[in-house]
């Protein structure tokens, strides 16, 4: 049977967001419990190679800076607990959550559920995750330098990381599977000069059948044109592959219970504190879950300092 078990204070996720508020809350001696949900760690223990970590003069680990965040975390007396939330009730105070395993309720509560990158659906993408597939050109971008890569992608993701992208790499090919772009007319028309610079080769109307490689990563993609009357198959080389089609902010607990904004929690922001504070007071959010446009693993681990910070300021304002 599930054990009812309420703390002061509840952070929901294991990433850089989390640790950081977890970090923050428990030197604040508010002994923080810390639910870590299935994917422990969250996304960084997907790369191997963190380059902007600042302070980390060699590239470090996503597995290592997870760690070493976890024993800081622990040092400070943050209970760590493996379990996923189900469903949570936050109309009504202290608010709920039920997990897999237990049902918790808390005084305060900070949301860093983080997001997930979204995939083609390819069982190649998989193989060369971390090995010539990137959902991340700010983070992996720099290890092409002078190569040809490929980018897939209409929105302004996409364009973003392909202007980014032409700044160092020899030669971009942007593969979108429409004739016209979701993207913003003023990156259309950024992109529009890196075209005729002829650093950048569009393939519209076309999908990406298949990525190719070998023990080393990727060397090529297969691409189709999506007409009927042409279904030709064209082999690009290429050493890496930016999938760019958007990502799914881990969100769908807090349908109808918290504001959105396209699916990502709404945060007061500005610049008279409680940056961090949702539509409930006293529940908080940080990190990827609150943010499409920076998505960075220092921006995620500073929301959750502040949202540690605006926790603490919340229950001594409820005097708990
Ligand atoms: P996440 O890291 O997404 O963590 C979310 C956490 O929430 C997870 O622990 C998950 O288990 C938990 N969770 C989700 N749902 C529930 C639930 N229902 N109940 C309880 N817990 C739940 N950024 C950089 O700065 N540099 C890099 O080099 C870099 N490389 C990257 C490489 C890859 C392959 C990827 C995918 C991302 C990379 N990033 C990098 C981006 C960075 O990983 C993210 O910006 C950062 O991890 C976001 O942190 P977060 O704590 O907000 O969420
Ligand atoms: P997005 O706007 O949802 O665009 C995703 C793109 O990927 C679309 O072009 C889509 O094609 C394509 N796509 C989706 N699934 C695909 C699949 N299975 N195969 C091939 N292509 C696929 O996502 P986003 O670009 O990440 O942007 C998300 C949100 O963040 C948007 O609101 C955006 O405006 C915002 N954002 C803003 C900024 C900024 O303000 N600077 C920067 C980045 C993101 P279709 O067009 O055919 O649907």
């Amino acid at each position: 049977m599930k054990k009812i078990i309420h703390n002061k204070i509840i952070i929901l996720g294991s990433g850089p967001a989390g640790y950081t508020a977890a970090i923050y809350s428990s030197r604040a001696n508010l002994k923080p419990f810390l639910i870590t949900g299935n994917n422990k760690g969250g996304q960084l223990m997907n790369t191997n190679e963190i380059e902007n970590w600042p302070g980390d003069v060699n590239t470090v680990s996503g597995t290592d800076l997870i760690n070493r965040m976890h024993r800081q975390a622990l040092k400070f007396n943050t209970k760590v607990i493996s379990d996923h939330i189900i469903s949570v009730k936050l109309s009504e105070k202290p608010f709920f959550m039920i997990g897999e395993k237990n049902i918790y309720t808390s005084d305060a509560l900070i949301i860093a559920t983080g997001a997930n990158p979204r995939f083609l659906g390819l069982e190649s993408e998989h193989t060369f995750k971390g090995k010539g597939v990137s959902t991340c050109a700010i983070c992996d971008g720099f290890f092409y330098k002078n190569k040809e890569v490929a980018v897939v992608g209409g929105g302004n993701t996409a364009i973003e990381e392909t202007l980014y992208l032409s700044n160092f790499v020899h030669k971009i090919h942007l593969v979108h599977r429409r004739d016209h772009f979701r993207a913003e007319k003023i990156l259309i028309s950024r992109l529009t000069k890196k075209i005729e610079e002829k650093k950048v080769i569009l393939h519209l109307n076309c999908t990406i059948s298949e990525i190719l490689g070998n023990s080393f990563g990727v060397d090529s993609i297969l691409i189709k044109k999506n007409t009927y009357l042409n279904e030709k198959i064209l082999k690009i080389m290429v050493s890496g592959v930016f999938i760019s089609i958007g990502y799914t902010p881990n969100t769908s607990l807090f349908i109808n219970q918290l504001d959105m904004k396209d699916n990502y929690i709404k945060i007061l922001y500005g610049q008279h504190g409680n940056h961090t504070q949702t539509s409930i007071p006293g529940v908080f959010a940080a990190g990827d879950v609150t943010d499409h446009v920076y998505r960075q693993a220092i921006t995620s681990s500073a929301s959750g300092c502040m949202a540690a910070l605006d926790s603490e300021r919340y229950l001594n304002s409820i005097n708990l």
